[in-house]
């Protein structure tokens, strides 16, 4: 993980004042870190009968894709309101930098899927959440949570459900 920490790049004040957003696009610029990436997350989740990749716009769906092709699973996006064509099913939840709403296709999980719900960074966790309470609407049987980096810092795991099996690669 020390090689993926050295390429992740600090930029501070973006998107607004206050806020140092940890950027990815130089650890998905390298092919060893790409790599290694892929790989750490996939070893999380060999052996747990995972059907489904949920990933969540934008940043989400690079590890997500990755992820899901590691495993065999198929790829599904959560994504911001307007985008996704069919029928869909909403969420509204505050972030570190504004307020938000997501969206997935009604028809994206089913109850026999085993999901990995995965985003780059949990920084507040409210993305998460909103996400988790739309993909447990759906009742699946079972929900992994998956991120590249944490924030200890801002304890967005507390926003997560007690029962969530949050697993992140690296944490600050
Ligand atoms: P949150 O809902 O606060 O956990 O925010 C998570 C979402 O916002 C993720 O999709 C991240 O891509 C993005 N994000 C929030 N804060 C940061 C940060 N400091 N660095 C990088 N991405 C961030």
């Amino acid at each position: 993980m020390e090689y993926i920490k050295k390429h992740v790049r600090d930029v501070i004040d973006f998107p607004q004042k206050g806020v140092v957003f940890k950027d990815l696009t130089t650890v998905f610029k390298d092919p060893r870190a790409l790599h290694i990436i892929g790989w750490d997350l996939a070893q999380l989740y060999r052996d747990k009968g995972v059907t489904k990749v949920v990933g969540i716009e934008s940043r989400g769906f690079i590890g997500a894709s990755i992820l899901s092709f590691e495993l065999g699973a198929g790829f599904v996006p959560v994504r911001k309101p307007g985008k996704l064509p069919a029928d869909t099913i909403s969420a509204s939840y505050d972030k570190e930098y504004g307020k938000d709403t997501i969206e997935i296709h009604r028809d994206a999980i089913t109850e026999d899927d085993v999901v990995v719900l995965h985003d780059d960074v949990l920084a507040t966790g409210g993305t998460m959440a909103a996400a988790y309470d739309l993909i447990k609407s759906m009742n699946p049987k079972k929900i992994y949570v998956s991120f590249i980096i944490e924030l200890s810092a801002l304890n967005g795991r507390d926003r997560l459900p007690a029962e969530a099996e949050v697993t992140s690669l690296i944490t600050y």
